[in-house]
């Protein structure tokens, strides 16, 4: 690493940038990047897009480097420490490498690189929060057919595809009634809930296919029939389609019953850009929606999960 490197990147950590209060740092950058003779405007989201000439070569096709401004908490206040030639937070707050070591990694490679192509620089916004400022920003401004994400915590790896992720949070509504006095008047959330999850094929479910149920919460008091049980699964694809041939197997819960208790569910956060396309099917007549966003596998990229 170079001197003036270092000295960047701890320059840029001891700006706070926790996601939603980026705007000091990107304002910053964009001085940076003006001042290395760059075009650097931020869009209407506040997302940071620049563009560099070719340098020793001509005709040549652009490519997109991306990186993203904000941090994780706690991020206010870092103060990194240089020791035996590794960079550290005091201990009290995150360092912020992630992504500030992505974009001095980029700025310093721009510095010194003899040659190279167009480049167009894209800075987001809120990604550690859900992707926010990648989703709102302005591609009109991108005209890069090949990208590359400076978001990863190994320096050999590039990464080509990411699986699309499920996140599915149930709640499951029953009638609550005193066990022991009249238990024909309740419906048991948490028996609904039971026969939910057996019916649900978990583990893995094929080469590039995982599911799980990892949090499952009900009940008040042990002579209390549950009225209310919640719970959270997942489900990842390197394939889009695949998990939505994966909903259920046959079981208890497979034919809707009369007085069957209740079920909402709602969509979680989703691991990839781009809106989630909601699919739904049918589990014992409670109704599930699945959310989730293709990857973009056709490009090679470099990528980091949020
Ligand atoms: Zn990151």
């Amino acid at each position: 690493m170079s001197e003036r490197m270092v000295r960047q990147f701890m320059e840029m950590v001891r700006i706070d940038s926790e996601s939603g209060n980026e705007a000091r740092f990107l304002e910053y950058l964009l001085g940076e990047l003006r001042r290395m003779g760059a075009e650097a405007t931020l869009d209407s989201y506040g997302n940071l897009l620049a563009s560099f000439p070719a340098r020793g070569c001509s005709g040549a096709e652009p490519i997109l480097l991306s990186c993203h401004g904000d941090t994780v908490k706690p991020g206010v206040g870092i103060e990194p420490v240089l020791a035996d030639g590794v960079i550290r937070s005091q201990g009290d707050t995150i360092l912020g490498a992630d992504d500030k070591a992505g974009i001095a990694e980029v700025l310093e490679a721009l510095r010194v690189a003899p040659v190279h192509p167009p480049v167009e620089l894209a800075v987001s916004r809120q990604e550690e929060v859900g992707l926010y400022g990648v989703k709102a920003m302005d591609m009109s401004r991108i005209t890069a057919r090949r990208g590359f994400l400076m978001d990863n915590d190994t320096l050999d790896t590039i990464v080509i595809g990411g699986p699309s992720y499920f996140a599915i949070d149930v709640a499951i509504r029953g009638r609550a009634a005193h066990a022991g006095m009249e238990p024909e008047k309740g419906i048991s959330a948490i028996q609904a809930a039971a026969k939910a999850i057996a019916a649900l094929r978990l583990g893995r479910l094929d080469h590039g296919t995982t599911a799980n149920v990892g949090v499952i919460t009900g009940g008040i008091i042990r002579n209390g029939i549950p009225a209310s049980c919640s719970f959270l699964a997942e489900c990842r694809s390197a394939d889009h389609a695949t998990p939505c041939a994966f909903p259920r197997r046959p079981g208890p819960c497979a034919s809707p019953r009369r007085r069957s208790p209740r079920s909402v569910s709602r969509p979680g956060p989703c691991s990839s850009p781009g809106s989630p396309t909601p699919r739904s099917t049918t589990t014992g007549g409670s109704r599930w929606r699945w959310w989730g966003s293709a990857p973009r596998t056709s490009t090679p990229r470099t990528s980091a999960s949020p």
